[in-house]
């Protein structure tokens, strides 16, 4: 059986690894010089392939009930065996995995020799422009030549670094095979504000508790590291949050997340004044400035006296009740808005995709197109910082490669 997989990414990979099984004839087209560029700049180069907590609430989708069935505990051990087979010794900090070598390339290489070993073809610089179905078979139009298969995978990837490969171009081709798209946003992404005072916090780092409010209602809360920027805000804990900001920015609902500076100390402004009035009696002689240092960045501690209003020099004690209050609330419970996320270009991944309700869950194929299958970011699924997005591009791929591979043997035992 004839096999085209398009795009050379994680889950294109995994996909014609399992798929060559069985004497299928595999060929990977991939439009950069190279497969698995993206995989190389994943967790700073370290590549964090999986994650040792697999429950849903780590993954976003329209459709988690379905996203439930995919991730199965028997799916989860076949990736991490597939690892081990490839000769991958895991790091595993916190549940995270990271290559024992700590290096990305030693997972595309992996992968990549893997799937020569197994006979997969792999046709790079070449540019998929168009898929044809005609009767039982799929004519895939490149820049260079054309291709028949019997099956295709789609693997080309979301709209996310697209310096990496992946424009989102596959979306207009599954578009034009029938399927829906639930509209593709940026996620794992810095975030912009309102407010013209970012120039003065840029670059600060603090372990904080931020609060998601849309439309004045709770949604969510994280804890972390927050990077403060000339924009905005970064960092893990955000951009835990910026795909759901997305898309309520993308439905016009209000984005404000509420900072907690002090998150070891207290949510509540009132608590944190008396908490300032004991440390004032313990601590004598000191500036509110001085009084605040040991506890937040220095640069922090200048922007929060300047956005409260006080004297530079001011005592703790000559504030009156309602300084002290202003002062608190943007220590504990600092208001910002946000306006909008950075870009594509930006994002680590996408939100939004196909939906899986036009899958076969078990088999990645499509329910519009008998023969194609869709895999990895260009589905309705995105995870969080963690190693999501790759476990879900290794378990989307693995499910397609091996139901094409079934196929064959189903095939060949009929005739024989
Ligand atoms: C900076 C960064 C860090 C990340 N870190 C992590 C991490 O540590 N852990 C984690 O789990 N996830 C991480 N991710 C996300 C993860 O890399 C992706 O979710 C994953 O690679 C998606 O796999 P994919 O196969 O769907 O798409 P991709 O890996 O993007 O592969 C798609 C492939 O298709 C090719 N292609 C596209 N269009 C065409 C065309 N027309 N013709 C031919 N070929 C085409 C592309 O060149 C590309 O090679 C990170 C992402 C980024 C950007």
């Amino acid at each position: 059986m004839k096999v085209i997989v398009l795009g050379g990414g994680a889950s294109g990979l995994m996909a014609a690894i399992f798929a060559s099984q069985n004497g299928n004839d595999v060929t990977i087209l991939e439009k950069n010089n190279i497969c698995g560029k993206k995989i190389l700049i994943t967790g700073n180069g370290k590549c964090n392939y999986w994650n040792a907590d697999q429950s849903l609430e780590h993954y976003h989708s329209s459709n988690c009930e379905l996203l439930d069935k995919i991730i199965s505990e028997d799916v989860k051990r076949q990736v991490l065996n597939f690892f081990d087979s490839l000769g991958i010794v895991p790091k595993i900090k916190n549940g995270y995995y990271y290559p024992y070598s700590n290096q990305a390339t030693s997972i595309q290489t992996s992968l990549i020799l893997q799937a020569r070993l197994l006979g997969v073809k792999i046709e790079t610089e070449i540019f998929v422009k168009n898929i044809v179905k005609d009767g039982n078979k799929y004519i895939v139009e490149t820049d260079k030549n054309k291709f028949i298969a019997d099956k295709i995978v789609m693997a080309m990837g979301s709209k996310a670094a697209s310096k990496t490969g992946s424009d989102g171009y596959g979306y207009e081709l599954l578009k034009k095979l029938g399927h829906l798209l639930i509209k593709p946003l940026p996620a794992l992404v810095k975030l912009n504000g309102a407010g013209n005072y970012f120039k003065k916090w840029a670059g600060i780092r603090q372990d904080v508790r931020v609060k998601l409010l849309e439309n004045g209602n709770f949604v969510k809360e994280e804890i972390g590291e927050i990077v403060l920027t000339d924009t905005g805000i970064s960092g893990i804990c955000v951009m835990q949050l910026s795909g759901l900001i997305a898309r309520g920015l993308d439905l016009n609902k209000e984005e404000v997340v509420i900072i907690n500076f002090t998150p070891w100390l207290t949510d509540d402004a009132l608590e944190f004044v008396s908490w300032m009035d004991e440390r004032d009696k313990k601590v004598k002689n000191r500036s509110v400035t001085e009084l605040l240092d040991g506890i937040l960045n220095y640069k922090l501690v200048n922007f929060f006296i300047q956005k409260s209003q006080i004297k530079n020099n001011a005592t703790w004690e000559s504030l009156d009740n309602h300084k002290k209050l202003i002062l608190a609330k943007n220590v504990v419970a600092f208001e910002q808005k946000i306006i909008s996320t950075h870009s594509f270009e930006e994002a680590q991944v996408c939100s939004g995709g196909i939906p899986l309700t036009e899958i076969n869950i078990l088999t990645m194929e499509s329910l519009k197109s008998k023969g194609l299958y869709i895999v990895g970011e260009l589905l309705d699924v995105d995870g969080d910082c963690g190693g999501y997005n790759l476990s879900f591009a290794w378990i989307s791929g693995m499910l397609a490669g091996q139901a094409i591979s079934k196929e064959n043997f189903n095939d060949k035992s009929k005739t024989s």
